[in-house]
C-alpha cells in the first residue's frame, strides 16, 4: 500500500496507475475508519484496479462551536485498517497541506444546503463541496464512493459533479448499522454507555415513520410528529431536526406521493448525531442510486 502526505505524491501514485490502464476509485473520509467506510473500501475494490482512500479531517467543514479539535484521529489504525481492506493508495494530507495559501475560492451548491444540517451549521455544505473538488481535482478519479448515511452530503456532491462537469461516477452505498439499528459513526466514540442508549432513538424514530408510511399513512406533518414522540422519549439534550423531504430538492413535503427522504439530527450529550432513511411511496426502503436511474 502506498501513503502519500503531499499533492505531489498522491498526484505522481495516480498518474502511475492510470498509466497502467488501472480504473482509480476514491474513497473521501475523515478517518476513525469503522464498518461503514470499510463498505465503501470494498465497493470500489469491486470495480476499480486502483483504490485510493483519504484521510483528512477538513477545517473548513467545521463551524467554530464544533468538534474539530477533538475529532478522533488514529492515523495508525487506520493505516492497518486500509491494508488489510486492499487499499493501494492513502492520502493523507496536512491541513497546511491542503490549503496551503489564503483560500479565496469556494464551491457551493445553493438550494439543496440551506436546509437540514445547513441549518445548525452554516457553511459546512461549503466545506465539504470545496474539499471533495480539490481532492477530485487531485486524485482525479473514475468513481467516487460515498455513504447515504449522510444524505445531504451525498445528494449535494451529486449535484455538483452534475453542475460543474466531473467526469466522476457517484457511487452511494448502504448505511452500516449496528445490531441494534445504530448508524456506524466515528462520532459514535464520543458517547458514554447510556448515550448510546438513547442514541438508538434515531433509528427508531426513523423506522416508525417508515412504518406509518407502509401503512398508508401520507401526511408528513402526522408522521414527523409521531417520530418525534419516539425520539423525546430518549430525553435527547436537543432535537436540531426531523424532517420529511424531497431527496431531489432536499425541500419539504407535506403529503408522501413519491421517494422521500426521512432524516432527523440529535444532540445526545454533547454529540450530534445523524440518520435517516430513503422510502417509496410505500414505505419501502430504496437505494438512493436508484433515484438517478
Ligand atoms: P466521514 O469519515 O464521516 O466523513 O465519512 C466518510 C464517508 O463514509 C462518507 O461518504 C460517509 O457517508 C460514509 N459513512 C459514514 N458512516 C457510514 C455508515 N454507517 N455506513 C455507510 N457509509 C458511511
Amino acid at each position: 500500500m502506498l501513503t502519500a502526505e503531499t499533492i505531489a505524491e498522491a498526484r505522481r501514485a495516480v498518474r502511475t496507475a492510470r498509466g497502467q490502464g488501472r480504473r482509480v476509485g476514491l474513497v473521501p473520509t475523515m478517518g476513525a475508519l469503522h464498518e461503514g467506510h470499510l463498505s465503501l473500501m470494498a465497493a470500489a475494490r469491486a470495480e476499480c484496479e486502483f483504490v485510493v482512500v483519504s484521510i483528512f479531517v477538513n477545517p473548513i467543514q467545521f463551524g467554530p462551536n464544533e468538534d474539530y479539535q477533538r475529532y478522533p484521529r488514529p492515523i495508525e489504525q487506520d493505516l492497518a485498517a486500509c491494508r488489510e481492506a486492499g487499499v493501494d493508495l492513502v492520502f493523507a494530507p496536512s491541513a497546511g497541506e491542503m490549503y496551503r495559501q489564503e483560500r479565496l475560492t469556494s464551491v457551493v451548491v445553493r438550494g439543496m444546503t440551506e436546509g437540514l444540517c445547513g441549518r445548525q451549521r452554516p457553511g459546512h455544505f461549503e466545506g465539504v463541496t470545496t474539499v471533495v473538488a480539490k481532492l477530485f481535482n487531485i486524485l482525479d478519479p473514475d468513481a467516487a464512493y460515498f455513504g447515504e448515511k449522510d444524505a445531504q452530503q451525498a445528494l449535494v456532491l451529486r449535484k455538483m459533479v452534475v453542475d460543474l462537469d466531473f467526469p466522476i461516477a457517484m457511487r452511494f452505498c448502504p448505511t452500516v448499522r449496528e445490531a441494534d439499528g445504530l448508524a456506524l459513526s466515528s462520532r459514535n466514540a464520543y458517547l458514554s454507555a447510556d448515550e448510546r442508549e438513547r442514541a438508538l432513538c434515531l433509528s427508531r424514530g426513523l423506522e416508525a415513520g417508515r412504518r406509518m408510511i407502509a401503512e398508508g399513512r401520507t401526511e408528513a406533518a402526522a408522521i414527523a410528529a409521531a417520530m418525534r414522540r419516539i425520539i423525546e422519549a430518549a430525553e435527547p439534550e436537543k432535537i436540531d431536526y426531523i424532517e420529511i423531504v424531497d431527496p431531489h430538492t432536499l425541500g419539504p413535503v407535506a403529503r408522501v406521493a413519491g421517494p422521500v427522504l426521512m432524516a432527523t439530527a440529535v444532540r445526545i450529550g454533547s454529540t450530534r448525531l445523524i440518520d435517516n432513511i430513503l422510502v417509496d411511496s410505500q414505505g419501502n426502503k430504496i437505494r438512493m442510486n436508484d433515484l438517478f436511474l
